[in-house]
């Protein structure tokens, strides 16, 4: 079962994750968008870490709602209401249960990108953060190590796409050959789920 512990380290996990990659997120953010999102993501997940420290949620549900709301209220731009609504609706879904089952959390999880597709209107294939996310919960079934490599192979593979979403789409074919930013820093949200596991 997991716990309100593994649910904090996810997030810490996350946050130092961010702040060690976040010139690489800008550097990818800067020939297909406008360079700002590692600097977007630290402002977003140091906030959340301070939060959570500060108001010490212990349910795994209020744990990732309260971290999307700070995602939310932090975070300029169009990853930080995706992220929000994705950590808001995954812990929505987990209610207020003081342990989750991991079929629980692969559940609410896609619960929470089904909410970041019909806010952004992406689906797979259209360059954006469901690209990793997507095949993450699709893979969750076979564990968190699982998990992490499809959201690295899904990362890697909208290098030759062209964006359909976002800032990223108005370049139309000048946006292939580039990795996307969210589709980055989204395996290394999951990435951070599976160090939370270990
Ligand atoms: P902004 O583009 O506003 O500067 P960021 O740079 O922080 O925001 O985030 C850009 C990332 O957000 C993109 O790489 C992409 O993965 C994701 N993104 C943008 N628009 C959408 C959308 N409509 N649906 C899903 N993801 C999106
Ligand atoms: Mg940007
Ligand atoms: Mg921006």
């Amino acid at each position: 079962m997991l716990d309100a512990d593994f649910f904090r380290r996810w997030m810490t996990a996350t946050a130092a994750s961010v702040d060690r990659e976040a010139e690489r997120l800008t550097a990818l953010d800067s020939p297909i968008g406008d360079a700002d999102h590692g600097s977007n993501l630290q402002r977003g997940f140091t906030a959340v870490r301070v939060s959570l420290e500060k108001e010490a949620p212990n349910t795994p549900g209020a744990i990732l709602t309260l971290a999307g709301r700070r995602l939310i209220s932090t975070v300029g731009g169009a990853s930080g209401p995706l992220y929000g609504t994705l950590l808001r609706r995954t812990g929505k879904a987990l209610g207020d249960a003081s342990e989750v089952s991991e079929e629980q959390l692969a559940e609410a999880l896609r619960a929470g990108v089904e909410g970041v597709m019909t806010l952004g209107g992406a689906a797979p294939g259209d360059k954006t953060m469901v690209d990793a996310l997507v095949p993450a919960v699709d893979a969750l079934g076979d564990g968190f190590a699982a998990a992490r490599g499809a959201a690295e192979q899904g990362a890697e593979a909208t290098t030759p796409l062209q964006a359909r979403k976002g800032r990223a789409s108005y370049l139309g074919e000048r946006s292939i050959g580039h990795q996307d930013p969210g589709a980055t820093s989204s395996a290394l949200l999951i990435a951070a789920l599976a160090e939370a596991a270990e």
